[in-house]
């Protein structure tokens, strides 16, 4: 079973995307600010980690920067969450190492097909 990290401060979007996770086959495990989450890599690396950029306490980016200087930090694949007027953010995402992304809100078919771009559905 592959694993996946969801990183957001929203409940309810932690909620929807593990829904989708585990119907996709994930086990999926949440962390709800930047910090947390990488507590959670440190205790083991996911497969894929889908990572929200406004946070309190780390925002994804600053997550991001930590998480890929970090030892086995290349690990996993990083789909960033972005929403239309975060739109500006991806290239800056994809250079700090985010391997795609998808704007909020998502549903299953478009996850789908963003894990499958990144080689972990
Ligand atoms: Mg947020």
């Amino acid at each position: 079973m592959k694993t996946c990290l969801v990183v957001d401060d929203s409940k309810v979007i932690r909620k929807v995307a593990r829904h989708i996770l585990e119907a996709l086959n994930f086990s999926v495990s949440e962390a709800g600010d930047g910090r947390e989450a990488l507590e959670r890599c440190r205790e083991a690396q996911p497969d894929v980690i889908l990572l929200d950029w406004n946070m309190p306490v780390m925002s994804g980016m600053d997550f991001l920067r930590a998480l890929r200087a970090s030892e086995g930090g290349w690990k996993p694949k990083v789909v960033f969450c972005t929403t239309e007027n975060g739109m500006a953010y991806i290239r800056a995402a994809i250079e700090a190492g985010a391997d795609e992304y998808v704007m909020k809100p998502f549903d299953r078919d478009t996850l789908e097909s963003k894990l499958q771009i990144v080689g972990v559905a």
